[in-house]
């Protein structure tokens, strides 16, 4: 299912073949939270730009509209009309984060919807069972991202705990992979890292996971308040404990130059808010650095947003009319900027697996952050 193409250094060039499609790696995941890339960017659009996996969020979708809706629609492929593969995340990462006066037991989380306020009890297999409701692609495991502040001692009970919740995650996705009643009978499942900042933490937990022969593995819980050198430092650390022969997920990143870092660490899968919110403000990326377009040196700029930019914005739009969109609070405005930066992110990755096609990554890395400075 996962075949390494090509190696540059540590840089991995490969392709996972899915029921869904068959996904080129490096690649960054376009996240549609609640089952839509926020700024009125439609699954059809997504074709247009490059787009290989679309990502949902389950706790939002357990939430609202429930996934059980979900599943009597079909699945989320139906329900959204997208044939490519979905990655859906655990829900544990907005359950630590969003939910009112959570409750962590052995068995899973007690939390308070940030809806309605409605008791929710969130484990494991109920990770599994939402997930394989919507029926994505990828389903991530149940685990939880301890704080990068907590002790040594809470992350170490935490990773444990993580590492038997990942065991149950397993069973209860075999289980659910057999019934004939499961939409996605292939649904693959992704193993999460963690252990905060701790690298003998993170390394042991890593090989732990390793020898449990999952379909990809992430690494979770970085990108959450510390230095981007930290990261790199973890990064350094416990890939290469992950095995190579499966996809590398770095949960949550990032900048286009975390992403250049990542990919030369061996990661391979990615996914970030940073394209869709800051498109949204008006920000937009281009090989020089980001520009924000609410800026009035644009008020009579013909040029598009980037020169050669092949996206839909840029095809037919200037930063003048742009910037008067998003002035005047219309949504096209936010939603050209959004088309943009996914546009500049996946067009990115593009580049990155032909610079590692072709031998050249270190040159590319080194030319393509050197523009952003
Ligand atoms: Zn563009």
């Amino acid at each position: 299912m996962y075949k390494i193409l090509k190696k540059d250094g540590k840089a991995k060039r490969a392709e996972f073949t899915t029921v869904h499609g068959t996904i080129q790696t490096p690649v960054f995941m376009n996240v549609g939270t609640a089952a839509a890339i926020k700024g009125a960017v439609a699954t059809t659009d997504l074709k247009e730009i490059g787009t290989q996996v679309e990502l949902s969020n389950t706790y939002h979708l357990h939430v609202r509209p429930g996934d059980e809706v979900v599943k009597k629609m079909g699945g989320l492929h139906k329900f959204m009309n997208w044939d490519r593969p979905i990655l859906t995340d655990s829900g544990g990462f907005q359950v630590f984060s969003l939910a009112g006066l959570r409750k962590i037991k052995e068995e899973g989380v007690y939390f308070q919807s940030h809806i309605d306020g409605r008791k929710i009890f969130m484990g494991p297999e109920e990770s599994m069972q939402i997930q394989s409701n919507l029926a994505s692609t990828i389903a991530m495991a149940f685990d939880e991202c301890p704080s990068s502040v907590a002790s040594r001692e809470y992350v170490q009970a935490s990773v444990d705990r993580t590492t038997r919740w990942l065991w149950r995650c397993r069973a209860e996705m075999e289980r659910l992979n057999q019934k004939e009643d499961t939409i996605n009978r292939h649904q693959l499942l992704f193993g999460i890292n963690q252990g905060a900042v701790y690298e003998d933490i993170r390394i042991a937990h890593a090989r732990e996971i390793a020898d449990m022969d999952l379909d990809g593995y992430a690494v979770g819980g970085l990108a959450v308040g510390e230095s981007h050198e930290e990261m790199y430092r973890i990064l350094d650390a416990v890939v290469p404990c992950l095995p190579e022969e499966k996809p590398t997920y770095l949960m949550g990143v990032g900048t286009p130059a975390n992403i250049l870092e990542a990919v030369d660490r061996g990661v391979d899968f990615f996914d970030c808010v940073y394209p869709t919110r800051n498109g949204r403000h008006g920000h937009v990326y281009t090989n020089l650095g980001k520009l924000n377009l609410f800026n009035a040196k644009f008020e009579l700029d013909s040029r598009p947003i980037e020169e050669g930019c092949q996206c839909p914005a840029c095809r037919n739009y200037s930063r003048a009319y742009i910037r008067h969109l998003l002035k005047a609070k219309e949504m096209l405005g936010m939603r050209l900027c959004v088309l943009h930066n996914l546009y500049f992110y996946n067009k990115m990755m593009e580049e990155i697996r032909e610079a590692i096609e072709q031998g050249t990554y270190q040159e590319y890395k080194k030319q393509k952050l050197e523009g952003f400075l």
